[in-house]
């Protein structure tokens, strides 16, 4: 038995060897179930395909696309597609493994997988977009399924995006087949609430864990990096709980205001430009020195590997939320530990988003929706009622919230795939 894959080159400061290590953590908290484990090593399947499209100029363009199920044993496959150009099969197979741990943790009836495509979309024209996304879900729909597999919204895609998935498996198949993906457009089967859910969760988490440090919300002193839909959410979210959003970083740089940014300014300047450099409630920061900013809360909302050792030395925030996926490498989750930095970790933390996409994807079986205060009530009823659990684990076995979430998730994967049995 060995964990060793030919096809990725694993790093352990890698999304993938991070992975990896946080599963060896939880290993002696599984007791017999732990003979299952290299189950959790290494993806059920991983699907490479050729994503070809025509430019808008008549030049043909080949792009790298993945679609990576890690475990199914406890329900299809569910998680988001990602567009970035440095997107690589070796962090498909990570996200996608979160999947699974934070499924599992939120006890939904789903497996974990994650897709995406190695390309800048903001490099294609909104056409060019389309059809990239069609010839891209047309190449994974051979593994894809309203009972397969749901793919959903992350970096760099968008209701619309999922729309055009929708749109694609649906001419595929002869079939409307709105449970395909979640994230879509409310008129095509979509859940209110859904877009906020990610940003929502990281907020219900987060008050919840400052709750528990005596840490007042009113007026705390909040770093965001990432303001996309995850981080500008849960912003808004902290700012009318009373907080100060006081640094902000994202692809377009770095910003700071002591006394908070004035959020409706900040959003509609994010809106109408992409991102947060320029706005002017704010000072311009250097990049490297947003991590050195004296705040209460740290919220990582961008991509993986973003808090470091020689960062996690320089943090001096009391909780980090990890809205985003993987954010924090292994050494640096024991120098924050060590230090005495409470860490909500993303598989717990950010779990609300595929909470709703669940309650979306059952909405659209039954034909019946849900209002928004109704979906914001069972979010904030799951959200709490996992994130005890795992204080409980984490309590019991004086271990981490992240390998409490692992031991909680693990536990459940692997008691599906031990009643399961292995075929044939
Ligand atoms: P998004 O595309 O809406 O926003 C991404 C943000 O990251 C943008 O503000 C972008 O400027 C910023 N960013 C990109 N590169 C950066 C860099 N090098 N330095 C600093 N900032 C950078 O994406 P999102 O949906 O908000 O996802 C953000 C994170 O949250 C990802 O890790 C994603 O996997 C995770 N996540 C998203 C969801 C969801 O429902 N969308 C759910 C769970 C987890």
């Amino acid at each position: 038995m060995t964990s060793q894959l030919s096809y990725v080159r694993t790093t352990t400061d890698g999304p993938w060897g991070t992975y990896l290590s946080q599963v060896d953590r939880v290993v002696p908290y599984l007791g017999e179930l732990a003979r299952w484990v290299e189950t959790l090593k290494r993806p059920k399947r991983a699907l490479i395909v050729d994503v070809p499209i025509e430019l808008d100029n008549g030049e043909v363009a080949h792009f790298e696309g993945f679609r990576v199920q890690h475990n199914m044993s406890r329900g299809p496959g569910k998680g988001g597609v990602r567009y970035h150009p440095d997107v690589t099969l070796e962090e498909v197979m990570a996200l996608a493994a979160w999947m699974s741990i934070k499924n599992a943790a939120v006890n939904l009836p789903y497996g974990g997988a994650k897709g995406g495509i190695r390309v800048d979309p903001a490099k294609l024209s909104h056409k060019e977009l389309e059809r990239i996304t069609r010839r891209y879900t047309s190449e994974i729909g051979i593994i894809i399924g309203p009972h397969s597999d749901i793919p959903a919204p992350d970096v760099n895609t968008n209701p619309q995006i999922m729309a055009w998935m929708m749109d694609t498996y649906s001419m595929n198949t002869g079939t409307t087949a709105t449970g395909v993906v979640t994230g879509k457009p409310i008129h095509l089967g979509g859940s209110l609430g859904r877009v906020k859910a990610t940003g929502r969760g990281v907020f219900v988490t987060g008050r919840e864990a400052a709750r528990r440090l005596s840490l007042d919300l009113s007026g705390a002193r909040v770093a965001v990096q990432g303001f996309g839909n995850v981080g500008g959410a849960a912003a808004e979210l902290f700012n009318q709980a009373g907080a100060r959003i006081i640094a902000a970083q994202d692809h377009t740089g770095s910003i700071f205001n002591e006394s908070g940014f004035d959020m409706a300014d900040l959003m509609a300047h994010v809106k109408a430009s992409g991102g947060v450099g320029g706005f002017k409630g704010g000072e311009v920061m250097g990049n490297e020195e947003f991590w050195d900013v004296k705040c209460d809360i740290l919220i990582p909302a961008a991509l993986e590997s973003q808090i470091t050792a020689a960062r996690a030395k320089r943090i001096t925030a009391r909780l980090v939320l990890e809205g985003a996926n993987g954010p924090t490498v292994p050494q640096a989750d024991d120098i924050l530990a060590e230090r005495g930095i409470l860490v909500v970790p993303d598989v717990i933390c950010n779990a609300g988003g595929v909470t709703v996409s669940y309650f979306e994807w059952v909405q659209d079986f039954s034909s019946f929706f849900w209002t928004e205060d109704e979906i914001n009530l069972r979010l904030d009823k799951i959200m709490m009622g996992a994130l005890k659990k795992i204080w409980d684990t984490a309590d019991r076995h004086k271990i981490t919230l992240r390998t409490a979430t692992f031991a909680v998730a693990c536990e459940r994967i692997l008691t599906a795939r031990k009643e399961r049995g292995l075929y044939p």
